[in-house]
């Protein structure tokens, strides 16, 4: 017996404008090479023949604008070609943002506004690309050396970092399709929860507090300046959700507005910001290769998210386990501290809690499991408006000895005593 293995491979020929959409199986990875043509994946080109692995349940599509032979190894959930895709209109807001950000780089650097570059934000429902329209603008203005932020507001599915914060990080190059955005030094906030209903308040003053950093640093480089922002929001779009999208285009003084897949939400722009004429709001179609996720599904990436910041994208890193004292850390909380109950307030008085009230937390056994932020305060009353270094991850609490021991990614010290507790957790699998 010659032990012969079944051909798993497969070749697919794709026409011009047309995609290829993948569902990774759920248990094995896939590994897929461009033979013949050009291709991308969310505006990032495929070297030619080589060998690519996509982990499990990955969903992306490879998309031709000339034609295409792609090779494909292993066995997928789903996989077909389309070849009615948004893409050409995609790809042409791109051109108008390039001619931006080239008018931008001409202008004079002392002029604030005409050496700015496009601020786009991405606004629509759960689940209508926005992530990916995000990254594929990126893409293209790095292919054409361009150095844009991308600033991620979704704090349930954010591709920065791990889930419950805000971030922005430069992309220099293009979006690499199996890795994603490239985790060197981004600048992120801890919200402490994945819905912002939660503290509506916090989320404004992060956001707003990213925004003023970006600000001042984009106002010394004139690369980063031209280069502009590729922002993506959350999926909430009623109500509050609504109000927080109004909040972030004030907030990060965007000028194009990017409406995917949703008519309503694309007049409710248009009209509440028409007395703001440099502002442009644009519809755009949602993508029929967009895959909806359910709250399982979610929750699923977002603890791989957790899992990915402290073991790598294959496992490939060794977080490093440490044992604090109590004494040595300080822990604190936002908003959410115990309530005056009713019976104590002046008859008619709303019992009101500060959602921007610092409270200092006692270690206990309930915090087994929670993901903790290192702040970069110096003092707790920074707390708020400070950025974090990272992540840690509590795997067991001793109440006799008063001393925890966590998960970072890193060995040594952690750069600050300042911890932020919200009601993130994980449990590793
Ligand atoms: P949103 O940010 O609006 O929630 P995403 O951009 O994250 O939506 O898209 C949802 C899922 O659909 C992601 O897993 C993404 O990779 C996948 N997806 C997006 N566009 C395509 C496409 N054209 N073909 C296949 N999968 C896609």
């Amino acid at each position: 017996y010659t032990g012969a293995v079944p051909a798993t491979t497969k070749q697919v020929k794709l026409e011009k404008e047309s995609e290829l959409r993948i569902e990774v199986a759920n248990n094995t990875p896939l590994r897929l090479r461009l033979l013949s043509g050009t291709a991308e994946i969310f505006g990032s080109e495929l070297a030619p023949e080589n060998w690519l692995t996509f982990p499990p349940s990955l969903k992306f599509a490879v998309f031709s604008w000339s034609g295409a032979t792609i090779e494909m190894d292993g066995p997928t959930e789903t996989d077909y070609t389309a070849d009615e895709t948004p893409m050409v209109s995609y790809v042409n807001v791109h051109a108008v943002l390039d001619g931006r950000r080239n008018h931008a780089k001409a202008s004079s650097s002392i002029d604030p506004d005409a050496s700015q570059g496009p601020r786009v934000i991405v606004v629509g429902p759960t689940d209508s690309g926005k992530s990916t329209l995000s990254k594929m603008l990126l893409s293209w203005a790095a292919k054409q050396g361009w150095k844009p932020t991308y600033v991620d507001l979704d704090i349930g599915q954010g591709s920065i970092t791990i889930p419950g914060s805000i971030a922005a990080t430069p992309i220099e190059m293009p979006i690499d399709p199996v890795e994603g955005i490239p985790l060197e030094m981004p600048l992120v906030y801890f919200y402490g929860h994945t819905t912002p209903s939660q503290n509506v308040d916090l989320y404004k003053v992060l956001v707003k507090e990213l925004a003023q950093v970006l600000e001042r640093q984009m106002t010394g480089n004139t690369e980063s300046r031209a280069g502009g922002m590729v922002i993506n929001t959350m999926g909430w779009i009623e109500g509050v959700g609504y109000e927080l999208l109004l909040h972030a285009i004030d907030a990060f003084n965007a000028n194009v507005v990017l409406v995917l897949g949703q008519e309503k939400l694309f007049s409710m722009m248009r009209d509440v910001l028409k007395n703001k004429p440099n502002v442009d709001v644009v519809k755009l179609q949602k993508s029929g290769g967009v895959v909806s996720r359910n709250a399982k599904v979610r929750q699923k990436t977002r603890s791989y998210r957790i899992r990915e910041y402290f073991y790598g994208l294959g496992n490939d890193l060794s977080p490093h386990s440490s044992i604090a004292n109590f004494s040595d850390l300080s822990i604190f909380r936002v908003g959410g501290g115990p309530q005056a109950p009713k019976s104590a307030l002046p008859i008619g008085a709303d019992r009101v809690a500060d959602p921007l009230r610092l409270a200092p937390v006692d270690i206990n056994r309930d915090m087994l499991h929670l993901v903790l932020a290192v702040s970069y305060a110096q003092e707790p009353d920074q707390i708020l408006s400070s950025n974090v270094a990272g992540f840690i991850y509590v795997t067991d609490i001793d109440m006799q000895r008063r001393k925890l021991t966590y998960l970072s990614p890193a060995a040594g010290e952690l750069p600050s005593k300042y911890l932020i507790v919200g009601s993130l957790t994980w449990t590793e699998t």
